[in-house]
């Protein structure tokens, strides 16, 4: 179709990658208008984690609409809401012990972060936030001031403000605590740094090229929070509703945010919805103090509320998400292994995984070879390094295989063999060379 390059802006980015006209999805599939099928590792970026057009919730959403239900409610009480709001109170949140309100907010995720960024430092009394490097908040003013892309950040046209960068765990180092650091500069009146209101963290960056924080890193980081009176804000919005194998990622380590910011694949079906979940007593906003018209999308209470009540009533989809995940490291254990000349890496953990090409090119010629082989799979990281797979956690054990196979051959054919790209090849003997 035509149409796309004679009016769409040259903003888009995904659709670069794969220029096709897509028209149909299920589940880990999309469709072209030529009727070809992918298997989806993209998969929204993480917004479908319970895969396209899940048909329980498909059939939930459309007794509502064949029903009037209420789709555009500011912030009104609706039932659709109220539904929503105990299904997470009594499966998601009294669970897993955790006292929060929830706040709804404009149905983006950067609008979250905005929220949690404002509150935090009303509630403080303070501007500075700490963020980590490689971190992705969103790209509105306030969020982007904590994320590190430069690309990003370099749009902005006005200069970021509010934020000290400190580096994540792994940035300096395997046997270097960052943490440690902080709590250095923090207690040294001389440091420059600014007492912070908040820090904000993703235990697994997902933009920044799947970097997984060790559990300990994080408790320590909390422990920091805690000696500086700061705020511990956890950005769940990629991490979280299943993609590490538990609701939200921090469960496992065993801290308690103050704060966490939600969205992508909590409204279950790809419906824009996010939500800032706060501890009671922090809840200090004013009366409409932070709004947004969108955020009351209460066609994704019903499908977010679908979501819980069939995939976490119980553990069993979280086991199944563990056995998946572990799955995919042993797959992508023995393809490090056997290609790349020693120099590729795993990271991330759960279903939430990438392969660290350590070279930007390369990533980008797999993944080119991947969509050549009917698989859509992207790119992540400062330099587009790491090929990161985020398919859906629906995804059959079947279609889990093929796109592990896939990924594996068109590894192959970058890097080994006859039809191996000769960038590759230069790159490593550079390698070797340096080394
Ligand atoms: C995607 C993402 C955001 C921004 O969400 P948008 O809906 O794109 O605004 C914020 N934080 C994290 C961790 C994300 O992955």
């Amino acid at each position: 179709m035509k149409i796309f390059e004679e009016i769409e802006s040259e903003v888009q980015s995904y659709a670069r990658a794969f220029p096709r006209v897509f028209n149909r999805a299920q589940g880990e599939f999309l469709y072209d208008e030529d009727g070809n099928q992918y298997l989806d590792f993209l998969a929204g970026a993480g917004t479908l984690n319970y895969g396209h057009n899940n048909p329980l919730f498909k059939e939930k959403l459309l007794e509502y609409i064949q029903a009037d239900g209420i789709t555009h409610g500011l912030d009104l009480h609706t039932r659709a809401k109220g539904e929503f709001l105990e299904a997470f109170n009594e499966k998601i949140l009294k669970p897993r012990s955790l006292d929060y309100v929830v706040q709804f907010t404009g149905p983006t995720g950067t609008n979250a972060v905005e929220a949690a960024l404002k509150l935090a430092r009303n509630i403080k009394g303070r501007e500075n936030i700490v963020a980590f490097t490689n971190g992705f908040h969103g790209v509105s003013l306030g969020a982007l001031a904590a994320t590190g892309n430069a690309h990003h950040r370099g749009a902005s046209g006005v200069s970021l403000n509010g934020t000290t960068r400190m580096p994540y765990d792994g940035y300096l180092g395997e046997d270097f605590d960052t943490t440690a650091y902080l709590d250095k500069v923090l207690s040294d009146s001389s440091s420059g740094v600014d007492a912070p209101a908040a820090v904000i963290v993703e235990t697994v960056q997902g933009e920044g090229g799947i970097n997984a924080a060790s559990f300990e890193w994080l408790r320590n980081l909390e422990a920091v929070c805690r000696k500086h009176d700061m705020l511990l804000i956890v950005d769940d919005i990629q991490a979280g509703c299943g993609r590490t194998g538990t609701y939200f990622s921090f469960e496992e380590v065993g801290i308690k945010p103050d704060i966490v910011t939600m969205s992508k694949s909590l409204g279950g079906y790809g419906l824009p919805f996010a939500v800032v979940l706060i501890k009671p007593d922090l809840d200090q906003w004013k009366p409409g103090e932070h709004n947004g018209t969108f955020r009351g999308n209460n066609f994704a209470f019903v499908t977010a509320r679908a979501a819980i009540d069939h995939y976490w009533s119980d553990d069993a989809f979280s086991k199944e998400i563990k056995r998946k995940g572990h799955y995919v490291s042993q797959r992508l254990e023995s393809i490090v292994a056997n290609y790349g000349d020693g120099n590729f890496t795993t990271c991330g953990r759960g279903m939430f995984q990438g392969i660290n090409c350590v070279n930007g090119e390369l990533a980008g010629a797999i993944t080119r070879k991947a969509f050549k082989h009917g698989m859509i799979v992207e790119t992540s990281g400062a330099e587009d390094h790491v090929v990161k797979f985020l398919c859906p956690l629906i995804i059959s054990d079947e279609s889990l295989k093929k796109g592990l196979d896939i990924v594996e051959q068109a590894i192959r054919e970058t890097c080994a063999g006859e039809e191996r790209i000769p960038e590759a090849v230069d790159y490593f003997e550079e390698l070797r060379k340096t080394a």
